[in-house]
């Protein structure tokens, strides 16, 4: 039971019941589409997959948790003992709207680990319908199961609190998707992506029994979640309001980082924001290439442009006002909600700062330093300079020429007399002596460009898996000059994939 480890005692890792034992449970064990009421999940076995392979494996945490390669047991085939499969009963705001019942219609999660007092749920997605699976077919596509294994890590590695990618299995299935949406599906390979969480449980986990006015799985759901989540001293309602300014303050966090390393989640619906502050569900993501706050990968968010790379904090406070608007009339704590919306937005004022500085070497939050982020803010988003080869260079910088900004312009700079102006207000402020270690721990280096994916995904549909595991393989060490990796990863978005669909542009279609 204990394992030994550079002088550290630590438990193995064992299954735990304490979720589906600890909140209510469907009682209805029939798998087909359906509303599940006064529940939070309902029991359900993977289906078989005709021939699975294993792609990717996540060695490390597959040893932080004792698990074992298997494709038999990664795709759902098999399950090992203490597994006890389910899927997940939630709702959710989508676009700004009511949805009702979503729930996992095609994420099954195997069981829970336990191991030093930490949870780890691991989960299958795109392992066969589920009660939750309306008109879907519960599976996942090779091209976004990838995206998801390889976003997830490289989020991981950058710092930036994630649910993690164990293993990337092809199923042998072809499933049929409609990329664009022009009524031309095609058959694509099936893969199932495992992902590990503290839990998968969402604000939308919340809404759906407080949409229905079902208090009594609410509180349930509450004190399971306070009990395993949250230091318990207090009666609950005052742990529950702790625990949500908490919930509030992380989240806030969360999209700070987002923005420091230029993320765009894509689609920020309630059911898609973790009740642990982690970035979960990987779809329609993108990352800025040339830095631009009205930026979405998303194509379903193209008019609307609800989920931009510069809404994600104001999108971020409403989908939290919705997770207050469940939980604080239970306890009629509803006067409580405008307080904890403002020590949201004060934590995030407050981050949102400290990360600037950070990534401009500045040691003092000062109102001059103020003055230089917002300058540098205006000058990025009318440049047409590539987010991370600007801050990468500047961190490198020594000497007072601007010139290196040339290697980061995706077209000629108009505005080269303000951005010589901005690098003297910038050594101004940080006394021509910008904290450089700050910088480089800050600006990565290599993140998942957009057409990075794209080619490994292209190269994987071949059978061809040597790009997507130098690319993971590269991202594991972000902040690193890695340079035998620069010349292919450490580049510009090049022209082909300015307008390239499943590049720069992305489908929900998954
Ligand atoms: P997502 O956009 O992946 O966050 O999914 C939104 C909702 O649609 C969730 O409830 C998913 O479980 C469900 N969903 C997405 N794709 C499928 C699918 N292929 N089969 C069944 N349900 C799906
Ligand atoms: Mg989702």
């Amino acid at each position: 039971m204990l394992m030994v480890a550079t002088g550290v005692v630590t438990m193995k890792p064992m299954w735990t019941s304490t979720f589906i034992n600890g909140v209510p449970q469907d009682t209805n064990e029939e798998n087909h589409p359906r509303q599940v009421h006064q529940a939070c999940f309902s029991k359900v076995k993977p289906t078989k997959m005709p021939d699975p392979k294993m792609l990717l494996w996540n060695e490390d945490l597959a040893t932080e948790l004792g698990l074992e390669i298997d494709p038999e047991v990664w795709s759902g085939n098999t399950q090992i003992e203490g597994m006890e499969p389910f899927a997940h009963c939630y709702g959710g705001h989508q676009f700004g709207t009511w949805a009702g019942q979503l729930g996992d219609g095609r994420a099954i999660s195997l069981g829970t680990l336990t191991k030093d007092d930490e949870l780890f749920e691991i989960q299958l997605k795109g392992s066969g319908v589920t009660p939750y699976s309306r008109r879907g077919d519960g599976r996942a596509v090779l091209r976004s199961s990838l995206r998801e294994f390889l976003c997830s890590e490289a989020m991981y590695h950058l710092g930036i609190p994630t649910s993690r990618a164990l293993s990337l299995v092809s199923t042998g299935e072809h499933v049929l998707r409609d990329i664009l949406y022009d009524g031309h599906p095609a058959e694509e390979p099936g893969a199932i992506v495992t992902r590990v969480a503290q839990s998968f449980l969402r604000f939308g986990s919340f809404e759906i029994h407080a949409s229905r006015s079902d208090n009594e799985t609410l509180t349930l759901l509450l004190e399971y979640v306070l009990q395993q989540f949250f230091t318990h001293d207090n009666e609950v309602e005052v742990d529950c309001l702790n625990w949500l300014r908490c919930v509030g303050k992380e989240t806030a966090r969360l999209v700070s980082e987002w923005m420091r390393v230029g993320f765009v989640h894509g689609v920020m619906n309630t059911d898609n924001m973790s009740i642990h502050s982690i970035t979960i569900d990987y779809g329609p993501y993108g990352w800025i290439e040339p830095y631009d706050l009205d930026w979405t990968p998303n194509t379903t968010d193209k008019f609307s442009k609800r989920y931009t790379f510069g809404n994600q904090p104001m999108i971020a406070m409403w989908n939290y006002a919705r997770l207050l608007d469940s939980i604080l009339p239970i306890f009629s704590l509803e006067q409580d909600k405008r307080p904890l919306l403002e020590s949201f937005q004060i934590a995030f004022q407050w981050e949102h700062h400290r990360m600037w500085c950070n990534k401009l070497g500045i040691k003092d939050m000062t109102d001059e330093s103020v003055v230089v982020i917002e300058e540098c803010q205006r000058l990025l988003q009318e440049s047409n300079i590539d987010m991370t080869i600007f801050f990468r260079e500047l961190s490198y910088l020594n000497s007072a020429s601007i010139d290196f900004i040339h290697k980061a312009c995706y077209q000629p700079i108009e505005h080269m007399g303000a951005w010589t102006q901005w690098l003297q207000s910038w050594n101004e402020v940080t006394q021509n002596s910008p904290d450089k270690e700050l910088m480089l721990s800050s600006n990565p280096k290599y993140v998942l460009r957009n057409w990075l994916a794209y080619e490994a995904i292209e190269h994987a549909e071949q059978g061809d898996l040597s790009y997507a595991l130098d690319l993971y393989e590269c991202l594991k060490n972000p902040y690193d000059e890695q340079e035998q990796y620069a010349s292919r990863f450490y580049q510009k978005r090049p022209e082909w994939a300015e307008h390239k669909p499943g590049s720069s542009m992305l489908s929900c279609s998954s």
